[in-house]
């Protein structure tokens, strides 16, 4: 498992996030995270988002959808990709508190921005 998550890390972290002091514009590709456009990613999230949502659907409709799946089907999958974007924005925010409590080496101060990719991920 860890040499697996190594691995998808190391693929994930081709292209890093970029942040920018606002005050002096020093920026820095930083932390673990690529942007959440890496397609990668959304795939891993997707399936972490689809774990609860299938249990929810299963406690909802114990008996199975059905003939309802062909219409259920793509409603989980946009869900999935919902949840699966807020996993993004959530770990994405924590990525930049934990980066904002940084000093900037050139000026010193902690106004940092959102971190952003440059291109187009993946
Ligand atoms: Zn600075």
């Amino acid at each position: 498992m860890g040499r697996w998550l190594n691995a998808i890390i190391r693929i994930a972290t081709v292209e890093k996030m970029i942040y920018t002091c606002k005050a002096c514009g020093f920026s820095e590709g930083r932390g673990i995270l690529p942007g959440s456009t890496c397609g990668l990613l959304i795939c891993i999230h997707m399936g972490i988002a689809s774990v609860p949502l299938l249990k929810i659907v299963k406690h909802i409709f114990p008996d199975g959808l059905g003939w309802w799946w062909l219409l259920g089907g793509p409603l989980l999958f946009v869900a999935s990709l919902i949840v699966s974007y807020l996993i993004g924005l959530f770990v994405e925010l924590m990525e930049w508190l934990l980066f904002c409590r940084k000093k900037c080496p050139i000026c010193g101060k902690r106004k940092w921005s959102w971190g952003y990719v440059s291109g187009f991920g993946l």
